[in-house]
């Protein structure tokens, strides 16, 4: 569901750009409205939730779907933690939906989709694990890494329930915007993959606002 934001992007309190390959880790506070921007069109933000305030709560895929009897994530979704909270809400989002079945990019799954010499490249995993390793006052290890968000990336499900990769529908100026119902840690990589065209084999930056 397309739904524009009333949020101005000169009002925000925080704005930061993510390279492709990079990734970003902050807490986002109860109240507070977070969007991601993909500034170039058909990137995948590879995104996972924690309760900031105890981070063996976290975002799951599985009540969030259940809950709202849907696969697709778009504005009115409630993002749920494995306790069935509701973590964030969608609150406005220019893309129409976002995948949370079609998992994150391991360097294991490279070689197992792509070919064996791609397991040297550079994937979100790798991010993550970087992440929480450069951050130990998140309180987040190995463990915590676990099925996440694809903003912005298009994983339609077949009519006999079937998964598939697709080109992106999302486009430059495109974005998502949630208002975080708890304190949240917000952490995502933003993806390198360059052998999936979810993406157009063309990582590109991101934009962070906070208001
Ligand atoms: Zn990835």
């Amino acid at each position: 569901m397309i739904k524009e934001s009333i949020l101005k992007p000169e009002d925000a309190t925080f704005r930061e750009t993510v390279p492709a390959g990079d990734y970003f880790l902050k807490v986002v506070k109860k109240g507070e409205t977070v969007r991601i921007l993909d500034l170039e069109g058909n990137q995948a933000a590879d995104t996972l939730f924690f309760n900031a305030d105890d981070s063996a709560e976290r975002y799951s895929a599985v009540d969030t779907i259940r809950e709202q009897g849907n696969v697709y994530l778009t504005a009115g979704t409630v993002l749920r933690s494995n306790r069935n909270n509701p973590m964030l809400e969608i609150t406005a989002d220019t893309c129409g939906r976002h995948d949370t079945l079609g998992g994150a990019c391991a360097t294991e799954s490279n070689t197992v989709r792509y070919d064996l010499e791609k397991r040297c490249m550079h994937a979100c995993r790798d991010s993550w694990m970087l992440a929480v390793n450069e951050h130990e006052e998140f309180g987040l290890g190995k463990r915590d890494i676990t099925h996440n968000i694809n903003f912005f990336m298009n994983v339609p499900v077949t009519a006999d329930g079937g998964l598939t990769f697709e080109d992106g529908i999302s486009a430059p100026g495109k974005y998502v915007e949630l208002k975080a119902l708890m304190n949240t840690t917000v952490l995502i990589s933003n993806c390198p993959q360059l052998n999936n065209l979810c993406n157009g084999y063309n990582p590109t930056p991101i934009e962070v606002l906070i208001w």
